[in-house]
């Protein structure tokens, strides 16, 4: 379980107010106008940005003082999730140990999550040498070596084409249900994560509305910026 209990961040005249609430095992679409704090949101869940006032609090613990790093939180960006100069098995590998030294249990685990991804036969080769898709999909492995318990992915398969969008997003919702993740996804694309997703939230106004199913989402806007948003986006 993920909250944010009334949260606030400033920062010059963006202002948002934050009340969130993710349950383990759920995918949570964040859609919202652009400039409307998306990013600002995850980034403040990595501990990037800092809240004025608030809590965020995962699996009961409050985790808001603590630094980035040892944060139960991974995010995948739509770039350099990978260094191109080491091997696929080592930039998940990465995720384990800074210094790529491995004990045995560990190079297991690093070969298990490539397996998961379906990249264990290209372990060995160089970011260069694969697809854009399976680039991101050495990022998810790298989030299935770590304790994580909210992976938060800011529009990560943007530069994908679409049918290749769709895999990427099942196997992040096979990942989120198997691992127990309170996965939140930034998308530009309403209509292609309203299947995926279980709940969506939605920014607008420097306020995050409460989640929402995708069909009630959808449905009937439940608010002027909501209807305003789905206008703009083909549908
Ligand atoms: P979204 O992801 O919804 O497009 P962002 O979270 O990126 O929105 O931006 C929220 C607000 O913060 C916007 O007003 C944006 O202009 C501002 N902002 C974003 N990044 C920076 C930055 N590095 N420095 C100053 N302001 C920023």
């Amino acid at each position: 379980m993920l909250e944010i209990v009334d949260g606030h961040y400033g920062h010059g005249t963006f202002a948002l107010d934050i009340s969130l609430a993710a349950k383990s095992g759920e995918l949570i679409a964040v859609l919202g106008p652009s400039g409307a704090g998306k990013s600002t949101l995850l980034n403040i869940l990595a501990g990037f940005e800092t809240m004025q006032k608030g809590h965020i609090i995962v699996d009961g613990r409050d985790v808001s003082l603590q630094p980035p790093s040892r944060r139960p939180v991974s995010m995948v960006f739509q770039d350099n999730n990978v260094f191109p100069h080491l091997t696929l098995w080592q930039n998940v590998a990465l995720g384990l140990a800074p210094n790529l030294e491995l004990n045995n249990t560990q190079r297991l685990k690093v070969d298990a999550a490539l397996a998961r991804v379906g990249l264990g036969a290209l372990a060995s080769r160089k970011p260069g040498n694969v697809s854009g898709g399976e680039r991101q999909r050495v990022a998810l492995a790298r989030v299935l070596v770590r304790p994580t318990k909210v992976l938060l992915l800011d529009e990560p398969f943007a530069a994908l084409d679409p049918g290749l969008r769709q895999n990427m997003l099942a196997l992040v919702k096979e990942i989120t249900r198997e691992r127990a993740l309170a996965t939140l996804l930034v998308s530009h694309q309403p209509t292609e994560i309203r299947d995926a997703a279980d709940a969506i939230v939605f920014i607008a106004d420097g306020q995050v509305y409460p989640a929402e199913t995708p069909d009630a989402f959808f449905a009937s806007p439940g608010h002027a910026a909501v209807a305003a948003y789905l206008g703009k986006t083909s549908r």
